[in-house]
C-alpha cells in the first residue's frame, strides 16, 4: 500500500511539472503550449485538464525528480523514467525519461487521482507511435481505466448518458465545447470492467466513432459486451475524415447537440443495417450476418427488448421473425 502511495506521489510530481515546463518554459510555451493553442484548446481546458510539456531532454524530468527527493525505483514502477542497467557501472544506472519532447495529458482515476499519462509526439512520424502511455503498473490498469471519467461523472449521471470516444482530443474538445459527459478507452478495446465504471452512472451509452471506418468493424464486436450489461446502446460515425475532437472544434454546441440526435442510432439497428448492406446479394452471407446479429440479442438481458429486436431486425434482414426466433434459442441452447 505504501508502495502504491508512493507511485501516486510522483505520478502527481509529474503532472505538476509537465504542466509547469508547458507555462513556465521558454520552449514549453513555444512548443507545447502553442501546441495546445492550435488544437483550439483555451488556457482554462489546458490548465482543468492538467496538461503539459516534457522537455525535449534525455532525462530533465528524471533529474528533477531525483533532485527533489523522489526515488528512482518509483519513477521506474510507474514508467515515468525508462532505467538502463550499465554492466560497465553497476551503482549507477542509465535514465532517460520516456515522455522526452511529448505533450501530457495525465489520466486520472475516478476520484481524481493521477494514475499514468498518454504523451503525445508533436509531429507525425513514421519512427515513432504517435501517442505513448503510461505501461501497466500497480496504480495504472489500462483495463479499469477511461479517461475523463473524474471530470465526466456528474455530467453523465445529470444527463443519464455517457458518450464514449476513440481518443483524449475529442473527450476534451467535446468538454471544452459543453458536453461534459464523455470518457475515452484511449485506443484500447472496451472491457468490462469500464463498461462496470459507466454503468454505475447511467444505463445509456452513446458511442462515437472517428470518421476514418478504420476498427468499425472490430468495435461494432465489442459493442456486445455493453448489451451484456443490460445497457442501451447507441452509435453515431461522423463525416470522413473528422472526429468527435475537429467536429467540435469547427461547429457549435447547437450544430454538435443537432448532429447527435439526427445521427445516433440504435445499435441493434445500426448493426442490422450494416450487416444487411454488406450481405446483400450473397445467400451464405446473409445467414452468416443473421447468426451474427442474433448473437448480439442473444447478450440482452431483457426478454422484452430481445422480441422487440428480432422483430425490428427481421424487417431490416428481410427474414421472418420465425427464422430469427430459433437461432435465438439455438444460440441459447449452445450458451446453456
Ligand atoms: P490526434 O487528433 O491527436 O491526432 P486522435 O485521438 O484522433 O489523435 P486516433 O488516431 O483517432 O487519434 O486514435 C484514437 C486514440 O487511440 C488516441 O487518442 C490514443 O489514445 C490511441 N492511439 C492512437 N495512436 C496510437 C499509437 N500509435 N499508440 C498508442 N495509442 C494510440
Ligand atoms: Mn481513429
Ligand atoms: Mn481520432
Ligand atoms: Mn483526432
Amino acid at each position: 500500500a505504501n508502495e502504491r502511495e508512493s507511485m501516486y506521489l510522483v505520478s502527481e510530481f509529474a503532472r505538476n511539472h509537465f504542466s509547469e515546463m508547458l507555462w513556465d518554459t521558454e520552449l514549453g510555451k513555444a512548443i507545447g503550449l502553442s501546441y495546445f493553442r492550435e488544437r483550439g484548446f483555451t488556457d482554462e481546458t489546458i490548465k482543468k485538464f492538467g496538461l503539459g510539456y516534457c522537455l525535449d531532454q534525455w532525462d530533465g524530468f528524471t533529474t528533477a525528480a531525483l533532485h527533489k527527493g523522489y526515488q528512482l525505483n518509483y519513477l521506474d514502477k510507474t514508467g515515468l523514467t525508462i532505467v538502463k542497467e550499465d554492466s560497465q557501472n553497476p551503482n549507477n544506472p542509465r535514465t532517460f525519461d520516456r515522455f522526452k519532447g511529448r505533450v501530457m495529458f495525465p489520466i486520472h482515476s475516478m476520484s481524481g487521482r493521477v494514475l499514468g499519462f498518454g504523451g503525445r509526439i508533436l509531429k507525425i512520424d513514421k519512427k515513432a507511435a504517435k501517442y505513448l502511455n503510461s505501461p501497466e503498473s500497480d496504480i495504472y490498469h489500462k483495463s479499469k481505466v477511461l479517461y475523463g471519467i473524474f471530470f465526466a461523472k456528474q455530467a453523465i449521471a445529470k444527463e443519464d448518458n455517457c458518450y464514449l470516444v476513440e481518443g483524449y482530443t475529442d473527450v476534451i474538445q467535446f468538454y471544452q465545447r459543453g458536453i461534459e459527459n464523455v470518457v475515452s478507452s484511449s485506443g484500447t478495446a472496451l472491457t468490462p470492467e469500464q463498461i462496470r465504471l459507466i454503468n454505475r452512472l447511467t444505463k445509456n451509452i452513446t458511442v462515437l466513432f472517428d470518421g476514418d471506418a478504420a476498427g468499425l468493424r472490430a468495435s461494432v464486436r465489442g459493442i456486445d459486451l455493453i448489451l451484456e450489461q443490460g445497457m442501451n446502446v447507441k452509435v453515431c460515425t461522423f463525416p470522413e475524415g473528422e472526429d468527435p475532437d475537429s467536429f467540435a472544434k469547427n461547429n457549435e454546441l447547437e450544430e454538435v447537440q443537432k448532429y447527435l440526435a439526427d445521427n445516433a442510432k440504435d445499435f441493434i439497428q445500426f448493426k442490422a443495417n450494416l450487416l444487411a448492406e454488406e450481405a446483400a446479394n450473397d445467400p451464405i452471407k446473409r445467414a452468416e450476418t443473421v447468426r451474427d446479429i442474433v448473437n448480439s440479442i442473444a447478450k440482452i438481458p431483457d426478454p422484452i427488448k430481445r422480441e422487440i429486436y428480432i422483430q425490428e431486425c427481421a424487417h431490416i434482414m428481410n427474414v421472418s421473425e420465425g427464422v430469427l426466433f430459433s437461432t435465438l434459442a439455438q444460440i441459447n441452447m449452445k450458451d446453456a
